[in-house]
């Protein structure tokens, strides 16, 4: 009776296996059929040597082949919004990559950052679980994965593509429920499939990330492009510029440039900001504006921060400050260095292997940095205690709010180019107020983004202690700017 029971068992998890099995991963059907062998081996084992005692050895086998088959689902789900999760989307890439045909189409919420910040986190939730409930009623056909910050994308065997997007459209056209709030959402949508030529799961999952993050910001800031789908060749370009970004690292070929700040009365140079730059196969240079997040996406900032750090030490150890006028070299810290944990480590084996003292060198963060409190807080006195000093870039551009910054031991705030615009245009007592309010904390102020007498002339006149622009110099290549300001 057992055996009839077990061979019975066997026999048909194997038919269903055959007949149903195309829903499962393949490791999966493999786990169930080395399930089904180890069962099959224990019961011939029990029929063939009744005295030996080995069917809980067998037993135990398959239930561990089972088990390391199928793995915890829960790795690869986003639990609250019933989909799979970025983990989820590389695993089912790698079979589709096997069948060498696969089309992800992405979604990203338009203005997604800001619109959290508008109705709140938990509200934002609710509308992203209100849209993956929608899109697994409405398109059963898809899988669905949620990659975080509003980004979703669906895989499917679809030859359709614009149906699909149609349906998606039109529904964004109606409001969103949540608990408190009726939400009207934008999307936008980003197509990545096999023509794309993108071979692996991470480079693909990468691409599309990338891609959704910069349709979220191009056409969030309002610019005149109103197409709501991103084109292969604006996500191809970002992929060409990633492709220069990884050669110019791989042979430490990021540029350094230095754009003089003086002092705001005497107009003599005083420091320098230390700007990174890189050029493409032709020589021409791309904007840090454009290769900077993408380093920030693909996790190169690290990389290039050192190498940026290494080139300023450098020219440090080389070149006599003093005689330069400078007194200090600042160099930008993107938030994602700052939350490094061994940050300081790494800067001080670079410090060390040019003999530099780190007291002539700013790090800039801008407030964006600071939004993890506690840990960047421990980060920055860390930085401090070896002998560092903090700039605050690009103020005015954040939710600045003096009481928090006044936490941080920063040694300078330097005003953001479109703050030092608008003054300039118009003048008003809120810039001089806030600079009289940082001043008082302690902080110098640097105005960033000078171009003009007029700006210079009024900037100082509310306070400013130093200046930085175009009207005094644009960034430098390093012996140019020695050369220009050797004496
Ligand atoms: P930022 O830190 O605010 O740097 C100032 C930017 O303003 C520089 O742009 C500079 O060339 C530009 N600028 C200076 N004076 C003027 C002016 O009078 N008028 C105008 N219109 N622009 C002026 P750049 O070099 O293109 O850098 C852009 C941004 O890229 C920087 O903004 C910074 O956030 C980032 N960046 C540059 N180098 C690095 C780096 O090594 N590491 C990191 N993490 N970020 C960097
Ligand atoms: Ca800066
Ligand atoms: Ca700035």
């Amino acid at each position: 009776m057992l055996y009839v029971c077990s061979f019975l068992y066997i026999g048909l998890s194997v038919l269903l296996l055959f007949r149903r099995g195309q829903n499962l991963y393949r490791h999966e059907r493999r786990g169930v059929l080395a399930y089904n062998a180890a069962l099959l081996t224990g019961n011939l084992m029990r029929m063939l040597l009744p005295r030996v005692l080995v069917m809980d050895t067998f037993c135990t086998i398959a239930i561990t082949i089972i088990f390391f088959g199928f793995t915890n689902p829960h790795l690869f789900i986003d639990q609250r919004h019933i989909a799979f999760n970025k983990r989820g989307l590389r695993l089912l890439l790698a079979e589709a990559l096997e069948a060498e045909s696969f089309h992800v189409m992405g979604m990203v919420i338009r203005n997604y950052q800001q619109e959290r910040v508008v109705v709140g986190g938990e509200c934002m939730d609710q509308a992203t679980e209100s849209i993956s409930a929608w899109v697994l009623q409405a398109l059963p056909r898809n899988v669905l994965f949620y990659l975080g910050s509003g980004r979703f994308a669906m895989m499917g065997n679809h030859t359709d593509w614009n149906a699909l997007h149609a349906k998606m459209r039109s529904r964004f056209a109606n409001p969103w429920e949540t608990e408190t709030s009726t939400l009207h959402l934008g999307a936008l949508f980003v197509n990545v499939d096999e023509g794309s030529g993108l071979n692996s799961p991470e480079k693909i999952t990468n691409t599309l990330v990338l891609a959704l993050e910069s349709a979220e910001r191009n056409i969030g800031m309002g610019t005149e492009k109103s197409a709501d789908t991103m084109s292969i060749g604006e996500v191809y370009e970002q992929i060409a510029t990633l492709r220069t970004l990884e050669g110019v690292l791989e042979r430490n070929e990021v540029e350094v440039f230095l754009q003089p700040i003086v002092s705001s009365s005497s107009h003599a140079l005083v420091g320098t900001e230390a700007l990174a730059r890189m050029r493409d196969e032709r020589g021409n240079y791309i904007p840090p504006s454009l290769f900077i997040p993408i380093a920030e996406h693909a996790g190169l900032i690290n990389e290039l921060g050192s190498q940026v750090f290494n080139k300023v030490c450098e020219f440090i150890a080389t070149h006599n400050l003093e005689e330069l006028g400078l007194q200090w070299i600042n160099i930008n810290l993107s938030p994602l260095q700052c939350v490094q944990r061994d940050i300081a480590e790494r800067f001080e084996s670079i410090l060390g292997r040019y003999g530099v003292s780190p007291d002539v060198i700013h790090l800039e963060i801008t407030e964006q940095s600071l939004i993890d409190h506690t840990l960047i807080k421990n980060q920055i006195f860390q930085l401090c205690e070896m002998g560092f000093r903090f700039a605050l870039d690009d103020y005015g551009t954040g939710y600045s709010n003096l009481v928090r910054l006044s936490d941080f031991p920063f040694a300078n705030v330097k005003l953001d180019m479109s703050l030092v615009r608008s003054y300039s245009r118009d003048k008003g007592n809120l810039l001089p107020a806030m600079v009289s309010g940082l001043k008082d904390i302690g902080y110098t102020i640097t105005a960033e983004g000078v171009e003009t007498e007029d700006m210079a002339n009024a900037l100082s006149a509310i306070g400013a202690d130093f200046l930085q622009g175009y009207l005094f110099a644009r960034p430098l290549p390093m012996d140019e700017f020695a050369r220009t300001y050797g004496r």
